[in-house]
């Protein structure tokens, strides 16, 4: 062959075309220095992919303030839990990043109890947090767990739920997070002799302390029951960070009781100074005890903090501030269509008003949102409209139509 027959096998370019300077041959083919720079540039490209990937599971240690920093992003107020929790997930990965061959101090876990009422944003916090360091999530209803033998989930299930997460990777699971909300729901009910089988309660709780204790537990990677035959996944729970959350209904009696009691104790302490809204911040572990957590169980819980109730200007924060606030989702959702919605301030704070008859927190503000808006939503795509203003009129409307304005009426 005439060496100006010879092409790159590549991009067909032979050595008489522009740019082409050498050809290197192979067995059967050549290749130009183009390609061969090419090449090398999809290798770079590859190379920075796959780094990136590997580092996913490489912990970003952030500082308690960016931790808070972040959380601010998508939580509005709940400053306490933020930074409670931002100190204890620091110190946790901060544990797990320290060998304890550096010296004989072996820094223990912060496993952590959220206390504060339902829709405060429990969940969202610990939520938020795994998502910023990248790490499995899991929430599990402490509700539907039983001791093993009864009817119900196993605690294991729980481990099931963050292999899950982690796509099977162990590894990374162990290193995870776990949320186990309704906490309170299995409390010790002592003071209710009638209830016969304490499935639901303290049996739960000791279940949980297998969990907790930082054993390897043997899990059923689909999740399910337990059986003979099923294949297992040790999982070692020693680096797994607990939150559990619970609204612990009736708690604040027991807080105004104790504070009472120790205020006469101290009698020239005017320091506390508590009602309704602020009671729950002076929460200490005897209170979960006296409402019914096993002492053992606490232990493994060192730290506790409280969630505030949630006001009207928080509620009507909640609504517009976070990064993805349910306006901007509403707002993104009608743009997609080429409609920009405007939403009057009077009908954010009916959906406020409405939000705090309902009593469910911040989670009835979507519900109401949807009451609204569905119809809207509905028709709009097909109408070849370019603008939308949602009124109070057309709020009151749609809402005193839908099913949850019936819940608010059952409610009163
Ligand atoms: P909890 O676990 O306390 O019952 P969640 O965290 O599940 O409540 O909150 C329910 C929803 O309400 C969340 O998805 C979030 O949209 C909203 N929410 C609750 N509290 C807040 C808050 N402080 N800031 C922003 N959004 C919140």
């Amino acid at each position: 062959m005439k060496e100006k027959d010879i092409k790159c096998s590549f991009c067909g370019k032979s050595k008489d075309d522009n740019g082409v300077n050498l050809l290197i041959a192979g067995i059967s083919a050549h290749i130009c220095n183009n390609c061969v720079e090419q090449a090398g540039e999809i290798m770079k490209e590859d190379l920075k992919l796959k780094r990136a990937e590997n580092d996913s599971h490489v912990l970003t240690l952030l500082k308690p303030k960016e931790i808070v920093a972040h959380l601010g992003q998508y939580i509005i107020g709940q400053d306490d839990a933020k930074k409670v929790l931002a100190v204890a997930v620091y110190n946790h990965y901060k544990r797990l990043n320290q060998t304890i061959e550096d010296d004989e101090v072996e820094i223990e876990k912060s496993n952590l109890i959220l206390v504060g009422e339902t829709g405060t944003g429990k969940t969202l916090l610990a939520k938020t947090i795994a998502k910023l360091l990248n790490v499995p999530f899991a929430i599990a209803d402490a509700t539907v767990l039983t001791e093993a033998g009864y009817v119900g989930e196993d605690v294991e299930s729980i481990l099931s739920k963050l292999l899950q997460a982690s796509d099977y990777d162990v590894a990374a699971a162990e290193r995870g997070i776990i949320f186990i909300d309704e906490i309170d729901k299995v409390a010790r009910k002592s003071d209710n002799p009638s209830i016969t089988r304490d499935v639901s309660g303290e049996g739960v709780q000791q279940a949980l302390l297998k969990l907790l204790e930082g054993s390897i537990v043997n899990v059923p990677p689909q999740g399910g029951r337990k059986h003979p035959d099923q294949k297992m996944v040790k999982i070692d729970t020693k680096n797994i960070l607990f939150v559990c959350g619970g609204a612990f209904d009736g708690i604040k009696q027991i807080i105004e009781r104790r504070v009472k009691i120790q205020a006469i104790g101290f009698s020239n302490d005017d320091s506390v100074e508590f009602n309704e809204d602020n009671i729950l911040s002076y929460v200490n572990q005897l209170d979960i005890k006296q409402y019914g957590l096993i002492p053992e169980l606490i232990g493994r819980f060192p730290v506790l903090t409280h969630l505030d109730p949630l006001d009207r200007d928080t509620l009507l924060l909640i609504l517009k501030e976070p990064k993805n606030s349910l306006m901007k989702q509403y707002s993104k959702l009608f743009a997609l269509d080429g409609i920009a919605l405007t939403i009057e301030n009077d009908v954010l704070d009916f959906i406020v008003d409405k939000a705090i008859d309902l009593k469910l927190g911040a989670r009835g503000l979507r519900s109401i949102c949807e009451a609204i808006l569905t119809d809207a939503m509905f028709d709009a795509p097909s109408n070849d409209i370019t603008e939308l203003t949602i009124d109070l009129a057309y709020a009151n409307e749609k809402f005193s139509k839908s099913k949850i304005s019936q819940i608010q009426e059952m409610i009163g």
